[in-house]
């Protein structure tokens, strides 16, 4: 496949055939600039994916109380939640989105939608699972190198749950629901979560 231009990968956006985590950081960037701060109310520094958004039927029906929500100018609100007593990870982060409205308009029912992955590439911004996260010297998409010689992660934000959990109890994030995701083919729905880190 052809590597394609910023403008290219703008034009793909704007008819819908990539989406924004998809998008190179140059072309993101524009993209964001544009629209996102309308609608996020932030311009993101990064867009990630949940993990663990198909491990459990009840995710993907929350998914698609969600994706009803997003509008072309509103998301509904998200929370984190961390979970120190993680079997599998101390440093597991939750994710809770709002489900559904009351009559008043308010969101309510916020509902376990997954997790923030452990790991992301530095470069292309996808989200690694555990397993791939831990043994993985090189992106498995874009193929950049995960770690230096001796082994070390080469970006400290490649420890995604990490970053943002240090950030989140910090108050030093801004967070929103960027979209639900559907990959042609797949049945299974995910979320796109995007993140401005504040100084
Ligand atoms: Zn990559």
């Amino acid at each position: 496949m052809s590597e394609l231009s910023v403008q290219e990968e703008i034009d793909k956006y704007n008819r819908k055939e990539l989406r924004l985590y998809e998008l190179s950081p140059d072309a993101r960037a524009i993209v964001t600039n544009s629209s996102e701060q309308d609608r996020l109310g932030f311009t993101p520094d990064f867009v990630f994916r949940a993990a663990g958004t198909s491990m459990e039927k009840q995710r993907q029906t929350s998914l698609a109380a969600v994706q009803k929500l997003v509008a072309p100018n509103e998301v509904p609100p998200m929370q984190f939640e961390p979970e120190p007593t993680n079997p599998y990870d101390q440093h597991a982060l939750k994710i809770l989105v709002a489900t559904a409205r009351d009559s008043s308009g308010r969101y309510t029912c916020f509902e376990e939608i997954g997790y923030v992955p452990r790991g992301q590439c530095p470069n292309c911004g996808k989200s690694l699972t555990g397993k791939t996260f831990d043994t993985a010297d090189h992106c498995p998409g874009c193929k950049a190198p995960l770690r230096t010689a001796d082994g070390q992660f080469i970006d400290p934000k490649t420890h995604l749950n990490v970053y943002i959990g240090k950030l989140y109890r910090e108050g030093r994030i801004k967070f929103s629901v960027e979209s639900v995701t559907s990959a042609p083919g797949k049945p299974t729905l995910g979320l796109a979560v995007a993140i401005k880190v504040l100084n």
